[in-house]
């Protein structure tokens, strides 16, 4: 790890001010493991984990929940289990106790590829060095993702939280120097394009302050399916977050996001439309999964992931909908 300057921000607006040319540190789950590897070498690292941004809260029809609370404490909120299911399932299938009770929900929204090249410096990675190409193009791919990709990036977004937050609609909100904006979550991820070191709609002082989640009946009725190598500390293979409404066995509303696939958690509004007014049943689910699916580009490795999507899709449409899977 490389010399870096440390410094605890008290209030939001010191954090805000003190914020260009620094990396925040929460849980640091995410950070301070890429800063032994030397991936990341921030000179300034800006402690937040002081902030009053905590609290998790029913208000205004959504659940709101302060960037700072971690990850266990979101899984385990009452509401939450009760209100929007897929956000606590897919928070507790995600890394190990011991991670969840640091890592928070800001940290999480902001973690970055577990592409294997990414992490090794011995290798080249437009990511981590923008312009040198990408080793994984070509490389062991069993892990990258077959949506979003580009001919500079095919790193898959390893976040569980993020795919239920993309299913059920949730919005960031951000506070930078000239003032808040909230925005939806599936725009606060970039697509890697000929930049895949871009890889956040946020400028250098901005600082997520809180995430909002709708609740609805849809949200109540939502589910998590993740899909991986062994039961506990594995990033996902295939997953997704589903929500159906299907008063008398007829899609009224559906939605639902794939994770473990997609260079950000994949969303596809054509294909949950498409649902409606159609039967509650696995042929529809089936057709909805390879709606969602289609332009999926496999490397060698991975072309597995394409059935393994549309099939854990399906499981978690059907669960949601309460059909037998
Ligand atoms: Fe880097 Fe992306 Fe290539 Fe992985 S897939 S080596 S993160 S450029």
């Amino acid at each position: 790890m490389r010399l870096f300057t440390f410094q605890r921000a008290a209030e939001v607006s010191e954090a805000i001010a003190a914020a260009p040319g620094a990396a925040f540190l929460a849980g640091g789950t995410n950070l301070v493991d890429l800063m032994k590897i030397e991936v990341l070498n921030p000179e300034r690292v800006l402690d937040i984990s002081r902030l009053q941004l905590r609290e998790i809260a029913v208000r205004d029809g959504g659940l709101q929940i302060g960037a700072l609370a971690s990850n266990t404490a979101v899984a385990e909120h009452e509401e939450v289990r009760r209100r929007a299911p897929a956000l606590s399932e897919a928070l507790l299938s995600g890394a190990s106790p011991q991670l969840r009770n640091s890592a928070t929900v800001g940290g999480n929204l902001m973690q970055r590829t577990r592409c294997a090249y990414y992490r090794d410096l011995a290798t080249r990675c437009n990511k981590r060095q923008p312009g040198t190409g990408c080793d994984a193009i070509g490389g062991w791919t069993r892990m990258h993702a077959i949506l979003g990709t580009s001919e500079s990036c095919i790193a898959a977004h390893p976040s569980d939280m993020c795919v239920a937050l993309y299913a059920l609609d949730a919005a960031v909100r951000v506070r930078g120097p000239s003032g808040e904006r909230e925005l939806p979550v599936s725009d606060l991820h970039l697509l890697p394009g000929d930049h895949p070191e871009m890889e956040f709609a946020l400028g250098p002082s901005d600082l997520i302050v809180s995430v909002r989640v709708p609740l609805n009946d849809l949200a109540a009725r939502s589910r998590y399916v993740k899909v991986r190598d062994r039961q506990s500390y594995a990033f996902a293979l295939a997953s997704c977050a589903a929500a159906v409404q299907a008063p008398g066995g007829v899609v009224r509303l559906a939605r639902f996001a794939l994770g473990g696939v997609g260079t950000k958690p994949w969303r596809v509004p054509q294909a949950e439309s498409w649902m409606q007014g159609r039967p509650a049943s696995r042929e529809t689910f089936t057709r909805a999964a390879e709606m969602a699916l289609q332009g999926a580009r496999p490397h060698r490795d991975n072309a597995f992931k394409v059935e393994l999507a549309k099939r854990t899709a399906v499981r978690a449409l059907m669960l949601s909908a309460g059909a037998q899977a």
